[in-house]
């Protein structure tokens, strides 16, 4: 006898969009998640010394996230984001505030007027930004899958692009957009976001952050909406192999040895926890799909003063490369102290050096830049590590991602890093659990 007409394994984002999808249209539906909680790599954790939740790690989000803030707006929190501002502020080496406006402007307009007041650049350094916005709406279809073949760094100096506008403009861009090194993420990776986002236009550029914790934006929320849609979701379920009879997955097992019957299947696990499932590893090896990951830390700061008034700031060089200010979006709780997250992208040092050591490089870089930090007093900290928090879309992979479909009829997978045609992103995890979705409703 069948569980539910369909299981879906992971309750990450994608995991939870595939779900309250399919039960919104009347599957019978059941999550099983290895974990606690929802969220997967978007959720909250609770600081032990001050008793609050903080995230895992600081998530910006854009306009250009058509689907997560429908996602939002079904789970009725999108009223939880807000605008952060109609600009980037980014401090340069030599401590001078630089801001990249987001001026409602169209098309191929918007670009010039945004980096305008980007002055660590000389005037031609900046009109030298136009190539890429101009390559950007004018390559043809073939040339622009032709840019997967090639690594983001050498696209851009091909087009012009001095070492000195890489190191301060497309390095700060691509490490905090991607989460990884220019030279390492596919070119095209970078023209799709720059075309989706940071060169759309002032409302799809616009940085909005969470007024709450991830775990009430997203997880809490989701968990309440599948119930009252009637899907059950069963915690400390994970999945630990797949029972497969001809082309159908038969039934799936958990590490508690329980087994799960279901007509169809959604897996959105990230790629490192499929590997284990030896039966479904198939599906990746099939489609060539190899994968890396990058680390993100975070650094939680509650001090005994405000430091800054804008709600965050990027830095164009040095070891971290943003401070967010909780005062701001209200997540901070002022009892405990003012908050700060510091945020290193691309971490590799920092996720290897002992959290002491982290804490301070990340103290000595923001009291150069902030100078009212000199004199703040650090009341509580929390180095938070994720060494697996996102995967770099590197050249030649864009191809070989899977999508929704496999080799068996009744198996479906999501997951930020599946074929979205879009960077593995929260964006791209919600598409893909939609995508899943369809592919389940349409074959039911
Ligand atoms: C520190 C940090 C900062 C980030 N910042 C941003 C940002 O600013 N903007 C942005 O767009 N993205 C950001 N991301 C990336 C974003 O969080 C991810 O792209 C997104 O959350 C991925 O969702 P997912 O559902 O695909 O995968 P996951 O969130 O990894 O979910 C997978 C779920 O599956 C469960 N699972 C795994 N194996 C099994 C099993 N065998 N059985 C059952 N369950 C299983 C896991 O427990 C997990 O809950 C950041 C990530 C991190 C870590």
């Amino acid at each position: 006898m069948s569980d539910a007409d369909l299981i879906v394994v992971g309750g990450g984002l994608a995991g939870m969009t595939a779900a309250l999808t399919c039960a919104g249209r009347g599957m019978d539906t059941l999550l099983l998640e290895a974990g606690g909680a929802l969220g997967g790599r978007t959720r909250s954790v609770k600081n032990r010394s001050t008793g609050e939740e903080v995230d895992n790690g600081q998530h910006m989000f854009i306009g250009a996230f058509e689907e997560t803030l429908s996602l939002l707006e079904l789970l009725g929190t999108r009223y939880m984001l807000k605008k952060a501002g109609s600009e980037y502020v980014l401090v340069d080496a030599g401590c001078k505030r630089r801001r990249m406006s987001l001026i409602d402007l169209p098309g191929l307009l918007f670009m010039p007027a945004a980096v305008l007041h980007l002055n660590h650049l000389s005037l031609m350094e900046r009109l030298s930004l136009g190539r890429v916005a101009l390559a950007l709406e004018t390559a043809s279809e073939d040339q622009r899958s032709a840019w997967d073949d090639t690594n983001a760094e050498q696209w851009l100096l091909d087009l012009g692009q001095s070492k000195k506008v890489l190191k301060g403009f497309w390095r700060p861009m691509i490490v905090s957009a991607l989460n990884e090194e220019p030279s390492r993420v596919s070119a095209l990776a970078l023209a799709v976001v720059m075309k989706q986002g940071f060169f759309a236009g002032a409302a799809r550029a616009a940085p909005m952050l969470a007024t709450t914790g991830l775990s009430d934006l997203f997880a809490r929320p989701a968990a309440a909406k599948l119930e009252a849609l009637g899907a059950r979701v069963e915690y400390g379920a994970k999945v630990v192999s797949f029972e497969v009879e001809g082309n159908r997955v038969a039934a799936i097992i958990d590490r508690k040895g329980r087994t799960w019957k279901a007509g169809q299947f959604v897996l959105a696990v990230p790629p490192w926890n499929m590997e284990k499932l030896e039966s479904v590893f198939g599906e990746l090896k099939q489609h060539g799909y190899t994968w890396s990951c990058s680390p993100i830390v975070t650094i939680n700061l509650w001090l005994d003063r405000p430091v800054m008034s804008d709600a965050f700031i990027g830095f164009i060089e040095g070891p971290v490369h943003w401070i967010f200010n909780h005062s701001f979006n209200g997540t901070g709780n002022r009892r405990q102290g003012y908050r700060y997250s510091v945020v290193t992208s691309c971490a590799r040092e920092a996720v290897a050096i002992p959290p002491a050591d982290a804490l301070k490089q990340a103290l000595d870089a923001i009291e150069h830049y902030l100078p009212k930090m000199r004199k703040a007093v650090v009341k509580n900290h929390l180095v938070l590590k994720e060494k697996r928090a996102t995967i770099p879309p590197v050249p030649g992979q864009w191809l070989s991602r899977p999508g929704a479909n496999t080799s068996l009829d009744n198996l479906f997978l999501a997951g930020d890093w599946t074929s979205t045609g879009l960077p593995p992103t929260m964006e791209s995890a919600v598409i893909s659990g939609r995508n899943a979705a369809e592919a389940v409703l349409s074959s039911a």
